[in-house]
């Protein structure tokens, strides 16, 4: 007799929560992802108890049916590829059909959605097992409703930092998702509090006001330097306005947050040593490019992406912030006053 089998659906949908769902900020990611997806407009969080306690995203977009509902919360099951052809050629946020069996295989969920507008499905789960599945009426869109996440993993639950740090990262990864997309309007709600609240104008400067304040936005520099494959565009601060990090440097490809080291430090670059020693700016540079160029598949949470000519894209950045420095009079208003 063998020894080796099969794991239960459970166990093996929350072995890969261990991946994707570290924290309460990873939920917001996954369910806000899939909103953008779904062509929502709108996107509003409520997060209760930095997202331990509840996490809630309602959102405008296309909904789902009620033949799909318990189908989207298995394992590995996607609407947004079928081929290999797909998997090379990623052109939305989700792919890999593993985020809703890992929230809920952690958490208490409820759905609630609807594609037309009228009728709604609304279906219960704990710990991965549908518990009611009912009809209900809501405009076109969906509700994803996450209570008491990490309930079944004590390990889990236990390894979650404090309230504080948890909230920041659900701040962080909020702000970073609505300065990729500023044609959604994005808001979030933490204890009955706006934390969050961008216009969805589709004015990437008034997005990074309605995040960084309007006296950092209406500052920043706008420069692009695009060629025939690459469409590179964005905002950075003057060498006066800096950071003592890089938290405050934006990396946004094709719509995707990115985690970029390279393209990171060509934005430095590209300040030349007009930046302090330990000073860092304020930037959100957007990239635009062949998706079938790009790697997405490296890492679950899909912030590592591998890219093609990757020396040649931070050259186009770095150049594009010198080009536009040296035109620039740099001496700090209060100064030019005197
Ligand atoms: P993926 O995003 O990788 O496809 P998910 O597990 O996150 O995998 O979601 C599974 C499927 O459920 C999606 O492919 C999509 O069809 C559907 N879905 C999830 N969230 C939404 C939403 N907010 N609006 C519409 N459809 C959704
Ligand atoms: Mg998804």
């Amino acid at each position: 007799m063998g020894i080796i089998h099969e794991l239960p659906v459970e166990l093996s949908n929350q072995i890969a929560a261990g991946e994707v769902i570290e924290r309460p900020a990873s939920v917001v990611k996954e369910l806000v992802e899939n909103s953008i997806d779904a062509q929502a407009t709108q996107v509003l969080i409520t997060v209760k108890q930095a997202g331990l306690k509840f996490i809630e995203v309602n959102d405008n977009g296309k909904g789902i049916s009620a033949d799909d509902v318990e189908v989207a919360f298995l394992p590995h099951t996607t609407s947004k590829i079928a081929d290999d052809h797909d998997l090379f050629n990623i052109k939305t946020l989700g792919f890999r059909g593993e985020a809703l069996a890992s929230i809920a295989s952690v958490s208490k969920l409820t759905v609630l959605s609807s594609t037309d507008g009228k009728s709604a499905i609304k279906a219960k789960f704990s710990g991965n097992e549908l518990i009611k599945k009912e009809t209900f009426a809501r405009s076109k869109g969906t509700t994803m409703t996450v209570e008491d996440l990490f309930f079944n993993t004590p390990a889990r639950l236990k390894y979650v930092k404090s309230l504080h740090t948890e909230l920041n990262k659900i701040v962080d990864i909020v702000d970073r998702l609505a300065m990729g997309h500023p044609e959604i309007s994005f808001r979030l709600i933490h204890e009955g509090k706006d934390l969050v609240w961008t216009s969805g104008n589709n004015n990437l400067q008034q997005t990074i006001a309605g995040i960084y304040g309007r006296m950092v936005a209406s500052h920043m520099l706008e420069f692009e330097n695009s060629d025939p494959d690459y469409e590179i565009r964005g905002f950075f601060s003057k060498p006066d306005t800096t950071r003592s990090n890089r938290n405050y440097v934006s990396i946004i490809l094709n719509g995707r947050y990115i985690k970029n080291f390279q393209l990171t430090t060509a934005i430095i670059r590209g300040y030349g040593s007009k930046l302090m020693v330990a000073r860092f700016p304020i930037a959100v540079i957007d990239i635009k490019m062949d998706p079938s160029l790009v790697d997405i598949n490296v890492h679950p949470t899909k912030q590592e992406v591998r890219l093609s000519n990757e020396g040649h894209i931070g050259d186009l950045i770095s150049e594009g912030i010198k080009n536009r420095l040296s035109g620039q009079n740099l001496i700090p208003d209060a100064v030019k006053n005197l």
